[in-house]
């Protein structure tokens, strides 16, 4: 199996995250209070960047301070300088927001804007506040929650119940038949791109039988030898991207097109044509910051052989 390139968005983790202290606050507080300390900033999920700086994210306690009282702040964790990084989500403060810039941490992600250790410690961050914003209340008793444990569960103060951070896994994988593999394209993607088919894993399954499923339910196709090749977080909302190579056993497709646009077999020319740009029907493959694309590039290059 290729080594998977450390070019895959948001897994280059740059933090200790000291998790065994989440739960010292006068720990916690001591990093919050500490002229080093740098805070990540959202607003409904969207990453604030420092107008005069470029694509800087990393705010001050005092620049974070303008903003008004956080909704919820998380300790993400301390860098190799030991300097450590919270995230805080804030209220739509049109006052506040003329000093910064707010951009959708995807177009950050896709286009190299900021370092790569910093857009995994944002992914980190926008998953933990949009995991916040989405569980203020007990799924067991209904009653409104309290954030515990810098921000890593949330407890419920009627019924005792601790809640977690989740993490939905999805299988991503390329499905090759000798010098051809197979393509899926979503109704939503952009036009003339193809991916590797992807589902998430259901209760029950290990990601091996949600391979075979997936396969079979998008395009008809029987598929064997499921190998592991990496993985990504995926911070929209809170996947992991658990990437894949599979045989096929059969060849016959039959697309689901509630599911699927189109899917058809590529050949390896056509995918490293794809690539790099320069397919003839100008088809597309997706960057190099989504493991899809390097899944596609170890098929194209022949390093899977
Ligand atoms: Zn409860």
């Amino acid at each position: 199996m290729p080594t998977p390139p450390h070019a895959i968005g948001f897994t280059l983790d740059p933090l200790d995250r000291v998790s065994e202290k989440r739960d010292d606050d006068t720990f916690v507080a001591s990093l919050r209070d500490d002229p080093s300390t740098r805070f990540l900033l959202f607003v409904n999920n969207v990453p604030l960047f420092k107008r005069a700086d470029g694509h800087d994210p990393l705010f001050s306690r005092h620049e974070a301070a303008a903003h008004g009282a956080p909704l919820q702040t998380v300790f993400l964790g301390r860098d190799a300088d030991e300097r450590a990084l919270f995230a805080s989500s804030f209220d739509d403060n049109p006052e506040s927001l003329r000093e910064v810039e707010a951009i959708e941490l995807r177009p950050i992600a896709m286009q190299g804007l900021v370092p790569p250790p910093l857009v995994s410690a944002l992914g980190e961050a926008r998953s933990m506040l949009d995991w916040h914003r989405r569980h203020r209340f007990c799924a067991n008793c209904g009653q409104p929650t309290d954030s515990a444990g810098a921000g890593w569960r949330r407890i419920c103060p009627n019924c005792k119940a601790q809640h977690f951070p989740r993490v939905d896994p999805v299988v991503i994988m390329l499905v090759t038949d000798g010098e051809r593999c197979l393509l899926g394209r979503q109704p939503q993607f952009v036009p003339g791109m193809y991916s590797a088919l992807a589902g998430f894993i259901e209760p029950g399954e290990t990601f091996e039988h949600a391979v075979y499923r997936e396969v079979l339910e998008e395009a008809g196709i029987r598929c064997t030898d499921v190998r592991y090749y990496a993985s990504q977080p995926w911070p929209f909302p809170s996947s992991l991207m658990i990437g894949c190579f599979a045989r096929a056993a059969t060849t016959e497709l039959t697309v689901d097109k509630n599911e699927l646009e189109d899917a058809r077999w590529f050949t390896r020319r056509e995918v490293a044509a794809m690539l790099d740009g320069t397919h003839e029907q100008e088809l597309s493959a997706p960057k190099p910051f989504a493991i899809a694309h390097h899944l596609l590039k170890a098929f194209a290059t022949g390093e899977l052989d």
